[in-house]
């Protein structure tokens, strides 16, 4: 690992991944190799996580494919070193920003989409010029494995190497002294990761996760709403960052909604051959523990890792569901009367990484944006903020912090160098010692 890194240092000196030709040419062969192997993936993500060829080509390996494109497209002006405006009283002096690739980079991936939120943080990190590190989740072993193929065949350890193994050799890998680290995972991970990163003071992104809240008032188009929750809940059977985690229904609507939710549920999946599996049978326990049998409406059969969604009505803050993420296919619903009393609640909750609102009822839209803080979320809608690659990604408090996803890959693996360059052809001695009172009124004038 020590004698990689320093050959990563090195390579890195060598200028090598700097021009825009190679970074170009680079995500040219990432995207090749991907291709390419779409069939092993497919194959891992369904040996790991039981994926559908439908999900997992959506939010892995399309997803990833489209990404490079995106990037490829507008590398060159995001590269480029930018003038910008300088003070008058500057003379003869203009002002630059370069963006610089930061050096070496360490990538930390989760299982829950194990290709995609490993490939689309690397697209950045190769975008910005630097060399990467990779540790993919190890409970999907088929997906590390396929990973740490592609890399291997396509580039030089020198420039990107992928390390497999469990927490130890994430310690190890913490040791060294990256220039940045990019880890999606856990609070409690991400807390550890921001402990060890601080005594070297490595800049961190941690996109984390949490409790993200959707709400429903009694404006919102019920057909609508519960298609787009349960398209959001059960997509990868409850393991995405930004699922809605629970519901808050006005209470005038809970009922009418309950049903659609239930209809729509038995049009959605007749059987669930399509659903993804939990990841292990120790995430099957901790959710087994969720689940209140008096206030479940809809589901409850659990084979192996496979749970059928589960719908929990008349829930309250004091469930154990209510406790933490819960990351998996349940959605309890909680019921509120004023949205006062909503947004007194949540404000006084851990900054949500999402907040989706089914509403008709503007001023109610406005308030919820307004007066809650989350990382990003949607309006009768759910998950798809995330495709867009305009829109930067990312937590607030408990969270994470840090974003990424299109220009923000770039720059959250960029340092924005800046400097000045002042003319030699003019030296008045106004700022230089002796000070006078001359100079002084001068200054004065000035800075203000
Ligand atoms: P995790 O935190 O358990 O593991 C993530 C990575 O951290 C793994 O590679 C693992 O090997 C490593 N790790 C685990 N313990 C460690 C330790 N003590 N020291 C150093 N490294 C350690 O997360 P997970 O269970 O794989 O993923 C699920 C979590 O990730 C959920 O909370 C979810 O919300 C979050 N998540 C966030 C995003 C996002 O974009 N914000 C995306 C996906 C998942």
């Amino acid at each position: 690992m020590e004698a990689i890194f320093k050959a990563q240092r090195l390579f890195f000196l060598s200028q090598q991944t700097k021009p825009f030709e190679f970074r170009y040419q680079q995500l040219e062969n990432l995207r090749n190799a991907i291709m390419k192997h779409q069939d092993d993936i497919l194959k891992a993500l369904q040996k790991d996580l039981h994926k559908s060829t439908f999900e997992a080509y959506a939010t892995e390996i399309g997803y990833t494919l489209k990404s490079i494109r995106f990037v490829q497209k507008r590398l060159k002006s995001w590269m480029k070193t930018k003038k910008v405006k300088t003070p008058s009283f500057q003379l003869l002096t203009s002002s630059y920003i370069q963006p610089e690739p930061k050096g070496q980079v360490l990538l930390i991936g989760p299982f829950n989409y194990p290709f995609q939120l490993v490939i689309e943080p690397l697209i950045g990190a190769m975008a910005a010029g630097n060399t990467v590190m990779i540790k993919p989740s190890e409970f999907t072993p088929s997906v590390a494995n396929v990973i740490e193929k592609i890399i291997s065949e396509t580039f030089d350890e020198n420039y990107i190497k992928v390390f497999q193994g469990g927490v130890e050799v994430n310690q190890a890998l913490l040791e060294l002294p990256f220039n940045h680290i990019f880890f999606t995972g856990s609070t409690k991970v991400g807390q550890i990761i921001y402990e060890l990163a601080s005594k070297k003071l490595i800049p961190v992104t941690l996109e984390l996760g949490g409790k993200s809240p959707t709400i429903i008032d009694e404006t919102a188009n019920l057909k609508v709403t519960a298609r787009r929750i349960i398209y959001g809940k059960f997509l990868n059977a409850g393991q995405t960052c930004i699922a809605p985690d629970y519901v808050y229904v006005h209470k005038l609507i809970q009922k009418p909604f309950e049903k659609i939710l239930l209809e729509t549920l038995a049009e959605f999946y007749p059987d669930y051959e399509s659903m993804t599996h939990i990841v292990s049978d120790q995430h099957v326990e901790r959710l087994k523990k969720l689940i209140d049998k008096k206030k479940v409406i809809h589901g409850g059969n659990i084979t192996d890792k496979h749970i059928e969604p589960i719908i929990l009505s008349n829930v309250t803050w004091k469930d154990a569901v209510m406790q933490d993420e819960i990351f998996g296919p349940i959605l309890p619903i909680l019921t509120f009367e004023t949205l006062d009393e909503v947004i007194d609640v949540l404000q006084n909750k851990d900054q949500p990484l999402a907040l989706y609102m089914f509403s008709n009822n503007k001023k109610n839209i406005k308030r919820v944006f307004n007066e809650l803080s989350f990382g990003n979320g949607a309006i009768n809608d759910t998950i798809m903020q995330v495709v867009n690659p305009h829109l930067p990604f990312g937590g607030i408090g408990m969270s994470g912090f840090g974003q990424y996803h299109g220009k923000a890959s770039f720059d959250v693996f960029s340092h924005m160098k800046t400097y000045i360059n002042h003319s030699v052809k003019l030296d008045p001695p106004i700022a230089y010692p002796p000070y006078t009172k001359k100079k002084e009124q001068f200054i004065k004038k000035v800075l203000k």
